[in-house]
């Protein structure tokens, strides 16, 4: 167990007590609390003036009714909400979650940790999240829109290209996203191509946006093997989920010489010796929303489905949990290092928990941490935003050299910043202390607001 700071320990008590309820925001903030011990040591400035505790408030939080009807004519009614976190650095910036286990604590983790991500790509935008507890699973086209619409005609008033830019996450992709972007349209009278990421490339997306989250982290693990001079060459590589960052992350480690040889979704997972077959794994995922079960089938023999298992079991050189919070615990991280596990790159948000998170850091197995390993995403979407503010397009080649580097600068900043306050090779550490301090420095400068 890290102990708090005697400053920010009461400062975690007061956010445990007004965010009653809320586990997984408790524990984003205290994972960064963790962190920022030596920050304060050195610059006990950074506790005055209300700063952590403002960072920990979010600025606006919305809450709101979204009734639609589905195929049968029945109405139904969700949740929407949309948390404001932090716009010191730029408009509002995050996507939007459609899963049933959606309620204001997961939100309030993921604007969270959208603040310190969004502040280590250097870029100028704030954070925020959103989302409902509505399920996509097994509804039709129709219904999917519907409800799409739905959410917007509430959520419309409080977007724009300068003051909150959603995405996507889990449960939205490019068809949710255009649906939302058409109400959005319509009822504003705007054509305001920047007021939502990760559009379809006909109507004023981004190359790369599909690809950046699942390429990124891919990116961001090649930098940390860099500094054991190792690569993904040759490499057995476990990727849980098979939605859009896990199979972009497949994607990259097979272009980069890695084998993939298991994926998962909620039921179960899969594991192809041979390489998973990325052509499959995409028809039956993007094109027929099937399962990772259906994958297994189509193989016959030489695929193994695992229902319900564990597939951190699967013994790898290279961990990438990419489906979703809390996923890879301390059983599994054991299990993982003793298998021999050299690094781990949490393409999804906040998926070990914290005991996990220091079984490897304890282990010397290199740690990439969601807020630095997935920000290619939410880099990308920024680049999309430039493109459309411009109303310029770049090509796919240059788009993801941009994103490359983005990734090293990424890296090499929680890299040195982990240095300089003296946790060498600890990523966490690097990417807290380095996002916080950009945001801090912006928040002083603006004044008590
Ligand atoms: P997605 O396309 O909806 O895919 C999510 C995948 O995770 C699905 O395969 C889903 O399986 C699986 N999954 C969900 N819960 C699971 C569980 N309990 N056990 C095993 N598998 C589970 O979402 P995504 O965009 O890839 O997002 C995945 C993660 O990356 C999330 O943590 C998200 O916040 C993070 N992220 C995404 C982006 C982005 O640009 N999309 C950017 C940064 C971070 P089922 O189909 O069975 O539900």
């Amino acid at each position: 167990m890290v102990t708090l700071d005697e400053k920010l320990e009461p400062l975690y008590a007061q956010v445990v007590r007004r965010n009653a309820g809320e586990d997984e925001f408790h524990q984003a903030v205290k994972e960064v609390f963790e962190s920022l011990g030596a920050v304060i040591a050195k610059r006990p400035d950074y506790a005055e003036d209300g700063l952590i505790e403002r960072i920990c408030e979010p600025e606006r939080q919305v809450i709101f009714r979204v009734p639609w009807t589905d195929d049968r004519g029945q109405v139904h009614i969700n949740r929407g909400f949309r948390v404001e976190f932090s716009s010191a650095l730029g408009p509002y910036k995050g996507g939007l979650r459609f899963h049933p286990s959606v309620y204001l604590g997961i939100i309030k983790f993921l604007g969270f940790e959208q603040v310190f991500k969004n502040a280590l790509t250097g870029m100028p935008i704030g954070g925020a999240k959103g989302g409902s507890d509505f399920d996509p699973k097994g509804r039709s086209d129709a219904e999917i829109m519907r409800f799409c619409q739905s959410f917007m005609t509430e959520l419309y008033r409080h977007l724009g290209e300068h003051t909150d830019v959603p995405a996507g996450d889990i449960g939205v992709g490019q068809r949710e996203i255009g649906y939302m972007f058409g109400q959005y349209k319509r009822i504003t009278n705007r054509y305001e191509a920047g007021v939502l990421t990760g559009k379809a490339l006909a109507y004023g997306g981004s190359q790369v946006r599909t690809e950046a989250t699942g390429y990124g982290s891919v990116f961001f693990v090649r930098e940390m093997l860099r500094t054991r001079s190792a690569d993904f060459d040759g490499k057995k590589v476990v990727v849980s989920g098979s939605g859009n960052v896990a199979i972009y992350t497949i994607e990259k480690i097979q272009e980069l010489g890695g084998k993939v040889i298991a994926c998962s979704d909620s039921d179960g997972y899969v594991v192809d010796e041979g390489g998973i077959d990325l052509a499959l794994l995409k028809d039956i995922k993007e094109r027929r929303r099937g399962r990772v079960a259906d994958y297994a089938e189509a193989l016959g023999s030489t695929a193994t489905y695992v229902p319900q298992g564990c597939i951190w079991d699967v013994p790898c050189d290279i961990a990438m949990p990419s489906a979703t919070q809390n996923e890879l615990n301390g059983r599994d991280a054991r299990v993982l290092v003793e298998n021999g596990v050299m690094a781990v790159g949490e393409g999804a948000n906040m998926p070990c928990t914290p005991d996990a998170m220091r079984i490897f850091t304890d282990a010397g197995v290199l740690f990439g941490p969601a807020k630095a390993v997935n920000a290619g995403g939410v880099a990308t979407s920024a680049l999309e935003m430039q493109q459309n503010a411009s109303r310029d397009s770049w090509t796919f080649e240059a788009t993801e050299e941009r994103l490359a580097s983005i990734m090293r600068g990424i890296h090499d900043r929680c890299s040195e910043t982990a240095e300089e306050y003296g946790a060498p090779g600890n990523y966490v550490v690097g990417a807290n202390i380095a996002g916080f301090i950009r945001v801090a420095e912006a928040m002083r400068a603006l004044g008590v607001i």
